[in-house]
């Protein structure tokens, strides 16, 4: 069964004259534990996409299905995700361990539970040594862990990132990748990863939709994708050789 599967997903914002139609009928099937990234220049639609998958944001037709329930009427809460932004605002009075664990509290867990869960991510995330520290004691890259650390807490089916390495700098944009595909590789949690970053798609998927204009041009592995591009935009955008 497919972990996430989109049948002819439509998006149209706006009413009337102002109606302006965004994601043009997306089919896709991506099965469990795949690291899939979504890549495409700024205003194609990613964010949208991703917003809709995460029910951020309301569709305009067709369907979404997560573990093959179809979620289109499912508030975020109840579809089982968690997602990771560029702007991941972390509690500035609260230490690392609360800020990680505040999500579970609000839930309920026990605190044994809670505290288990934070500290295996901590340990994935190497944060274990600042969990006493508030935000304005870390670094940038830091923060993004403990933001990281947050969604993971919450052992979700299904992981969203909305281009959450481009406020950091190259160095730390190359080492938070690692991270995150450390993650991928121990936790195994399906993910969409959205950037409009070639280089960054190439390395962190393992299979990658190119989207124009709201519409999906190829998906397919990286190779796939550098080496048989499905259209002229493809090659020009991923910089396939001629
Ligand atoms: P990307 O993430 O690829 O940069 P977006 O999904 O943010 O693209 O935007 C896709 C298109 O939808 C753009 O033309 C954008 O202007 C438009 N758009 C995004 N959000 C809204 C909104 N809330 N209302 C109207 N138009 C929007
Ligand atoms: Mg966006």
């Amino acid at each position: 069964m497919a972990a996430i599967s989109l049948r002819n997903v439509v998006k149209k914002y706006g009413k009337g004259k102002q109606e302006l139609q965004v994601i043009h009928g997306i089919d896709v099937e991506i099965a469990d534990r795949e690291f899939i990234v979504i890549v495409g220049p700024s205003g194609c639609g990613k964010s949208t996409l991703l917003r809709m998958v995460a029910g951020l944001e309301e569709i305009s037709g067709g369907e979404i299905a997560i573990g093959g329930r179809v979620v289109n009427q499912l508030e975020p809460a109840e579809r089982d995700i968690a997602m990771v932004f560029q702007n991941y605002a972390l509690y500035p009075h609260m230490s690392v361990f609360e800020n990680m664990a505040y999500g579970l509290k609000i839930r309920k867990l026990p605190e044994a539970e809670i505290k288990a869960r934070v500290d295996k991510a901590a340990g994935i995330l190497e944060l274990a040594h600042l969990l006493d520290r508030k935000p304005r004691q870390l670094s940038g890259g830091q923060r993004q862990r403990v933001a990281m650390g947050r969604a993971i807490v919450r052992q979700p089916q299904v992981f969203l990132f909305d281009e959450p390495l481009s406020n950091l700098d190259a160095k730390l944009r190359a080492q938070t990748r690692l991270e995150i595909q450390k993650l991928h590789r121990e936790l195994g949690i399906t993910s969409l990863f959205v950037t409009h970053d070639q280089v960054e798609a190439m390395t962190l998927a393992q299979r990658m939709i190119v989207m124009n204009a709201g519409r999906m041009e190829q998906f397919g592995t990286p190779e796939e994708v550098y080496h048989r591009p499905a259209s002229t935009f493809v090659a020009s955008f991923i910089g396939s050789p001629p």
